[in-house]
């Protein structure tokens, strides 16, 4: 079993270095959690009999715990408080509701600028379009490739929004990682391994859609895939499971947002638009994620839907999602959260509420002092 190094609140770098650096010689996997409060050092792999006799006498370590989670990375047993990160100047996670929303595919310069400017000024914060398209039927529109990624990357830009778009084969991950800010794993793909890894030795955040028959199990361990390989910056998005209802192309497991934050630290996101395949019921489940609690909500939006080459009936119009941009606006304020503004570079510098750690290369923040992130067992 894999276990956990809590060190003594005035423990210094030093002390956590000589941890890290026992554990390493043990032949086991050291994993840094640093938060406002204390510093866990997790130990993974196969453990020695006498190894916590070992690690409890050094300097400045308070205990030693068994990690029973089996997505241990991703526990709130390893890692207390939300896990906060930010992409381009945008913060994603915990109460800070990041909206990603653009077309479901790049279908071409014109489309994706006039699309991204319509869903920027409403307010979101991350510009979203496919390159790379999962269709089930290997007939239709598979997505413009590279060209795409570029007019995503130019858009991006163009606009000061970080972006996202989906990779599908680990062989593309080191392109795809020069023209986008955010990598996103499909639902098809939730349980290709291979690509979980290979994402997972990316310096990029990556957003991991919870796959159709998927259980949330099944996507804390799909996360956990990226989590050991050294990408701390994950995001778990549900986007609708396979029921028995028929008036939706999937249901969207709205449970799935507070059971998600009770297990895991990471931020935890909807996509209405996939679950409903409508448009018109987008805008009502998108409320409910952002009422349960989700950090943000991936939307698709089209300026004009009937001509799009993907996934057409279910783009929210314009004037549509300046309205919900207003209503999940206040929808977050009820329950304490807030929309990020689109993008703010002061925030990556914003060293208040951030626990930056200098030895081990990581861009996870802690923000545990700020009274609105969840701690385990403080649901609202
Ligand atoms: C998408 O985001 O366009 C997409 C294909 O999503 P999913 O993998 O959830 O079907
Ligand atoms: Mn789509």
């Amino acid at each position: 079993m894999d276990i956990i190094v809590v060190m003594k609140p005035g423990a210094s770098d030093e002390d956590v270095h000589r941890v890290m650096n026992r554990i390493g010689e043990l032949s086991l996997t050291p994993h840094l959690s640093r938060g406002a409060h204390r510093t866990i050092v997790g130990a993974m792999g196969e453990q020695t009999p006498r190894i916590r006799e070992q690690l409890e006498q050094l300097p400045g370590v308070d205990q030693i715990m068994a990690v029973t989670d089996p997505h241990k990375l991703a526990s709130r047993e390893f890692h207390e408080a939300d896990t906060i990160f930010t992409a381009k100047g945008v913060r994603i996670g915990g109460p800070y509701v990041s909206i990603i929303a653009g077309p479901c595919a790049i279908e071409s310069r014109a489309v994706l600028f006039d699309v991204g400017a319509i869903v920027k000024n409403a307010g979101a914060a991350i510009l979203r379009g496919g390159a790379f398209k999962p269709r089930t039927s290997p007939y239709t529109f598979q997505g413009m490739g590279i060209e795409g990624l570029e007019i995503l990357k130019e858009a991006g830009d163009r606009l000061g929004m970080p972006t996202i778009t989906e990779v599908m084969d680990p062989r593309d991950v080191g392109t795809v990682c020069e023209y986008t800010d955010i990598l996103q794993i499909g639902a098809r793909n939730m349980q290709n391994f291979n690509l979980l890894m290979e994402v997972g030795q990316v310096d990029k955040p990556v957003l991991i859609k919870r796959g159709m028959a998927a259980t949330t199990t099944d996507l804390l361990m799909s996360a956990e895939y990226v989590l050991s390989r050294g990408n701390h910056r994950v995001i778990l998005c549900e986007r609708g499971i396979r029921t028995f209802s028929s008036d939706v192309r999937f249901t969207l497991d709205v449970s799935a947002v507070p059971v998600l934050q009770e297990r895991c630290h990471l931020p935890v996101f909807v996509d209405p638009s996939h679950a409903a395949g409508k448009r018109d019921l987008v805008p009502p489940l998108a409320l409910a994620g952002i009422a349960a609690g989700a950090s943000g909500a991936l939307i698709e939006v089209h300026s004009c839907p009937d001509r799009a080459l993907c996934d057409g009936p279910q783009a929210v119009l314009p004037q549509r999602f300046d309205e919900l941009m207003e209503q999940i606006r206040q929808v977050a304020q009820i329950i304490g959260n807030r929309v990020n503004a689109p993008v703010d570079p002061a925030m990556e510098d914003d060293a208040d509420n951030t626990v930056p750690w200098s030895g081990v290369k990581s861009d996870v923040r802690t923000v545990d002092k700020d009274p609105r992130i969840r701690l385990r067992g403080n649901h609202a």
